[in-house]
């Protein structure tokens, strides 16, 4: 498939994070086979020692996440555009952590993501029961409130999987807590991370929904597209439909390099 519209999948993992398979160089290859113009690795950042270590690289194999993403920039160079991003973990008290490691490369690109409530990891199948014993009203309250503060942070370019606490299903049909928090977003001028990934969960929806994906783009932000591949045959996963969405709701699609937006 060759496409006729630069696209960059700006969302991609390597087997440093210890849960995703093939080599960055065969991601790299996947892109050039789907037509895209270029590509963004993102991997899950190191955090403090104590903080989801199974699920990230740690600090001591940063360099070598770097030197790997530089190997296929050459490589590629010519065919594909090969940046270096990281998605980072927005978790109150390790902002200076985040801030530190963000200063030790140049990065093109940093998504900020909310992954956890407290200790409760809500994205992670395993611990998915807890949403039982949960009020969705009150969690999503919680988890805007940390979307805002990441954006409020300055330490990030991107939203991750802006509305995430869905991807089990569990959707909540209140969504001013998700409009407050597009407002904290555009003031920030913030871009969103449109992923792709949830038409790959069981809520069968990408992040965001349709619904805040107009609320968005009335907002004036603009979103950067990701397939959140943690496999080479995720690579530009259904962007065909993400366009779709993102036009039909009148928004615009960028890229970031050095860490500065492009159209
Ligand atoms: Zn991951
Ligand atoms: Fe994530
Ligand atoms: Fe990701
Ligand atoms: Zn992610």
């Amino acid at each position: 498939m060759t496409s006729p519209l630069s696209l960059f999948d700006s969302h991609l993992h390597t087997p440093l994070c210890g849960h995703a398979t093939g080599t960055p160089r065969e991601y790299a290859r996947a892109a050039l086979d789907a037509g895209l113009a270029g590509i963004c690795f993102t991997d899950h950042m190191p955090m403090p020692a104590w903080y989801d270590a199974p699920w990230r690289m740690r600090l001591d194999q940063l360099a070598e996440y770097v030197d790997t993403v530089r190997e296929v920039q050459a490589e590629f160079a010519g065919r594909l555009t090969v940046r270096l991003g990281l998605e980072a973990d927005f978790h109150p008290g390790t902002e200076r952590f985040v801030e530190r490691v963000l200063k030790a490369y140049p990065w093109d690109y940093v998504i900020g993501s909310v992954h956890y409530l407290g200790a409760w990891g809500f994205d992670n199948p395993e611990f998915v029961a807890e949403y039982e014993d949960r009020d969705l009203g009150e969690l999503y309250r919680h988890y805007y409130a940390l979307v805002e503060g990441a954006a409020r942070s300055g330490l990030f370019d991107s939203i991750g999987h802006l509305d995430l606490p869905k991807k089990f299903g569990h959707r909540h049909p209140d969504a001013s807590a998700a409009l407050r928090a597009l407002d904290v977003i555009a003031a920030a001028d913030l871009a969103l991370d449109f992923n792709t990934a949830g038409w790959r969960k069981p809520v069968a929806e990408a992040y965001p929904a349709p619904e805040l994906t107009r609320a968005a783009a009335a907002r004036g932000i603009s979103f950067v597209l990701g397939s959140d591949a943690h496999a080479p045959g995720e690579v530009g996963f259904r962007f065909t439909d993400a366009l779709g969405q993102i036009q039909a709701a009148g928004g615009q699609v960028v890229t970031y390099a050095g860490r500065v937006r492009h159209a």
